[in-house]
């Protein structure tokens, strides 16, 4: 039988494997305290930790609001927004209780940033927390961490507890008068979790489905009461931006996309790895300094600019800012982050199956275009990589996720038809190749597929 493993050595495992790596071109923000061995409370404090929280207690819960605002955070879970706006909609008034909730259900292939910040700089999370909660008048947070993330939950917990035993959490925070507390709440590995009322579902310990809305969760959120949701990273940028001001964090990026963000390199680099870059970050500098180029002198095929649901990018298509507005502009989006890089070794077609079968194994089934369209995507796909595949398999292909479209429950169903769309019709060749070169031109019969 084989010998259990402890929390402890898990953790000791996972930390040799994220080694940090560093880039000239980076802007510390988020990542500052990484590897600074701030998982210690005592630690954090002495790198500025829960000054930001104690500034947020003596101003205005408008100004704070406003402040976000200003400063152009926008959404770094994939959407977007603007966090300031968003917690503008809380209503100042409620009758039930208001809650914060820190979406790190991080899921999505390609994405790996929450995962550091909840490893090396958890307090700041805490922190971001808690000013959020100042700002609408929440009393409440809850920290949601993904299940597959086991070992950082254990970092997390640690974490509130040092929070709690100096007195940062709990009653009359900081001597304000303020109250506050934070759990912890652990997934059970879902990716459809992360769209947040199907993670509202799940904290409130039902099966993780989305909700119908309106009423969206500002209003109408967690047990009913008013409640911000926001990504991990989202969350530990708010103490920054409290303590450096609107306007300098605005500035390190572009018009509308204010500060920096953690870029996950991953795929054919020489250097993949996590980088905070200014937004706005030229990707194909991204790829060829950052991320130092592709190995072993093979050509660029394909990018996928921001997590595997995102359209996919063609090397004509990725000198552009790396901003949500620039990426959508280009045809695709910034999504949350997650660069992978495809060299001229990588069959599309595979890729694009890979992709589907991701996502047909994530959708919950609950609407109808979703698990049936993923499911027949995903036969279809492996029959045409296999070399079963038909001319008018290829329209179809494109003609099934463009019916995807739009249709479904929540936004899973858009993930794995927009990649899906673009591959048809950014690499159509490649697919016609698959007809001339059965199974396979990358593979030798398609053997490797009983591998993906
Ligand atoms: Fe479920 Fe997919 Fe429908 Fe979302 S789109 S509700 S994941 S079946």
């Amino acid at each position: 039988m084989a010998a259990r493993i402890n929390n402890q050595e898990i953790n000791n495992q996972q930390f040799q494997m994220a080694s940090l790596v560093s880039h000239p071109d980076e802007v510390k923000v988020v990542s500052r305290r990484f590897g600074q061995g701030a998982t210690d409370i005592d630690r954090y404090l002495a790198l500025d930790g829960y000054k930001a929280v104690q500034k947020a207690l003596s101003m205005k819960p408008d100004d704070i609001i406003t402040q976000v605002k200003e400063s152009g955070l926008r959404g770094r879970g994939g959407a977007g927004f603007n966090a300031g706006l968003k917690w503008s909609f809380v209503p100042k008034q409620s009758a039930k209780p208001k809650y914060i909730l820190c979406n790190g259900d991080e899921s999505e292939p390609g994405t790996c940033k929450d995962r550091l910040i909840f490893e090396h700089d958890p307090h700041s999370v805490i922190e971001g927390v808690m000013i959020a909660g100042i700002a609408v008048g929440s009393h409440t947070g809850y920290i949601y961490i993904r299940g597959e993330y086991r070992y950082l939950s254990v970092i997390m917990q640690k974490a509130i507890r040092d929070a709690y035993a100096k007195g940062f959490l709990g009653k009359n925070i900081f001597g304000s008068g303020y109250d506050f507390d934070v759990y912890w709440h652990g997934g059970a590995g879902a990716y459809e979790v992360g769209e947040e009322s199907a993670l509202m579902e799940s904290l409130e310990g039902k099966r993780g489905i989305p909700r119908i809305r309106p009423p969206f969760p500002a209003v109408v959120g967690l047990w009913g009461g008013p409640t911000v949701i926001n990504n991990a990273e989202t969350l530990a940028s708010v103490p920054h931006i409290i303590l450096g001001g609107a306007d300098w964090y605005a500035k390190l990026g572009t018009p509308k996309n204010g500060g920096t963000r953690l870029f996950c390199l991953s795929g054919h680099l020489v250097k993949p790895g996590v980088y905070e870059l200014p937004m706005g970050y030229n990707l194909k500098k991204m790829i060829y300094e950052v991320g130092g180029g592709i190995p072993n002198g093979r050509a660029l095929k394909a990018v996928v600019p921001g997590g595997s649901s995102t359209p996919v990018l063609t090397v004509d298509e990725i000198d552009i800012p790396m901003d949500f507005d620039s990426v959508g502009k280009a045809g695709s989006m910034l999504g949350s982050g997650g660069v992978v890089v495809l060299d001229d070794t990588t069959c599309i077609v595979k890729f694009a199956l890979r992709t589907m079968k991701f996502y047909r194994h994530e959708s919950c089934g609950w609407c109808i275009p979703c698990r049936e369209g993923t499911d027949w995507l995903e036969k279809t796909l492996t029959r045409f990589h296999n070399g079963g595949g038909l001319k008018k398999d290829i329209d179809n292909i494109q003609y099934l996720a463009e019916n995807m479209l739009g249709r479904t429950f929540c936004p899973l169903g858009d993930a794995a038809a927009m990649p899906t769309i673009a591959f048809v019709k950014k690499f159509r060749k490649e697919f016609e190749d698959h007809l001339e070169g059965r199974p396979c031109p990358f593979e030798k019969a398609g053997a490797e597929l009983a591998a993906v």
